[in-house]
């Protein structure tokens, strides 16, 4: 009986979906490590770890255990006037992996909320010390969420279509790629003479829903500096990148010039509880300081710093740097690594690459980022008992750290297979 599947269509309205033409929602029963298991019993390999949230595994019993003992011990308390342990701790801890000059965790509950309370941070900041200054500068092809401001930094017309005359003040940029570097700088040079700029807003290194794409570090960093030079305060949003995806920490790890604010959400909690972080640099909160109340951060959310949310974290930045986690992220690193020298002559794939724990193809075939071609590929690993979403003609791969090295070959299999029907 298909229960879930049936039901569903009822009442529940669900994201990225047009419901007239959408095929039925699959009921989800159970999960655990890198496999969910549908209503009818079947199993599928978590390609993607639930978009790259559930990298310890699903149902991490380390994890489960630890917010469970919280649960009883302290459920919530509001996070005005009072204060806890799981949220004191992960400050502590974040500021120790963190970059360098991070000093201070704001929070918050889901990506956008983060990258929008960045945002605001970044405004008030101009504010508090006198100026207006009202422009944003993002990358082209950038995802940072779907509240107002962090839509506005996106660059995909994908999701901001109806919404574009209601949007913050937006000047965009290309990605730096090695040898594009000078021409990008140059560009920003001319924004920069050219607005009152107040925030650079980027997801660094690797843009996710824009289909993996990767750029420079160093070009990355030139316009850090650049910005920072101007005081227009850098805004890292590593909802993706965070937690060991590139290989690192963060992908910050990989830049020179630390930027002012960073955005974590997605791993951060290992999947158990949404939960978001906005962490920033001395000079952004110093800006915050006076005597009046009004130059205070006057931007809160009910469930911030909830203690569920913060035991999840803890417990998934213990595990992080295990050693049996940092051999898994090494062995998929290496594995990513062979896969694309074996698929990247193929006459079907266009690129190949991998970061970290990270891997992309691109296809030659062209292929909307919606439509009939990405929607044969997805049924088709589906069929194979593979959880793959392609972005348009990009399939790519983030699993779970715990993945077994079976589990990955049979990933890697079936894209091979894929590459026939296409
Ligand atoms: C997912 C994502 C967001 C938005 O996070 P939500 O929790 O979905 O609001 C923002 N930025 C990046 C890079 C993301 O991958």
């Amino acid at each position: 009986m298909k229960n879930l599947s049936e039901r569903d269509q009822k009442y529940l309205w669900h994201p990225l979906t047009q419901h007239q033409t959408a095929a039925p929602r699959l009921g989800i029963v159970k999960a655990k490590d890198a496999l969910i298991w549908d209503e009818d019993g079947n199993s599928y390999i978590d390609g993607i770890a639930s978009w790259y949230t559930a990298m310890y595994g699903h149902c991490n019993s380390y994890i489960t255990d630890a917010i469970t003992a919280q649960m009883k011990q302290l459920d919530f308390v509001m996070f005005s006037g009072f204060t806890h342990e799981p949220a004191i701790k992960l400050s502590e801890q974040l500021i120790e992996i963190l970059p360098s000059n991070q000093r201070k965790i704001f929070f918050n509950d889901n990506g956008s909320t983060a990258i929008e309370a960045g945002i605001k941070m970044a405004l008030q900041y101009h504010h508090n010390l006198g100026e207006r200054r009202d422009t944003l500068i993002a990358f082209e092809n950038g995802f940072h969420g779907d509240t107002f401001g962090a839509m506005s930094a996106s660059g995909l017309s994908s999701y901001n279509g109806p919404f574009e005359d209601f949007l913050l003040k937006v000047e965009r940029i290309p990605v730096p790629q090695e040898d594009t570097i000078d021409e990008v700088l140059s560009k920003l040079d001319y924004i920069l003479n050219n607005n009152s700029c107040a925030a650079f807003v980027f997801e660094p290194l690797v843009q996710g829903a824009a289909g993996m794409k990767f750029h420079s570090a160093k070009g990355l960093d030139a316009l850090i500096q650049k910005c920072q030079e101007n005081n227009v305060i850098t805004i890292a949003d590593e909802v993706m990148t965070g937690f060991g995806k590139t290989g690192k920490n963060f992908a910050s790890d990989y830049l020179i010039n630390n930027p002012d604010i960073i955005c974590l959400s997605k791993a951060l909690t290992a999947a158990m509880f949404p939960l978001s972080i906005t962490s920033c640099s001395q000079k952004v909160y110093d800006a915050f300081l006076s005597e009046s109340v009004a130059k205070g951060f006057f931007h809160a959310h009910t469930f911030s710093a909830h203690p569920i949310g913060c035991t999840a974290a803890l417990a998934g930045l213990e595990l992080l740097n295990s050693d049996d986690i940092v051999e898994r992220r090494a062995y998929i690193e290496k594995a990513h690594q062979r896969f694309v020298l074996q698929i990247e002559k193929h006459p079907k794939v266009k690129e190949a690459r991998s970061f970290g724990v990270i891997l992309a193809i691109d296809l030659t075939v062209e292929g909307n980022r919606y439509g009939s071609f990405r929607d044969m590929l997805y049924d088709f690993y589906m069929s194979e008992g593979v959880n793959l979403r392609p972005l348009g003609n990009t399939i790519y791969v983030l699993p779970p750290f715990v993945i077994t090295n079976e589990q990955l070959e049979r990933v890697y299999n079936v894209i091979e297979r894929s590459l026939e029907i296409v």
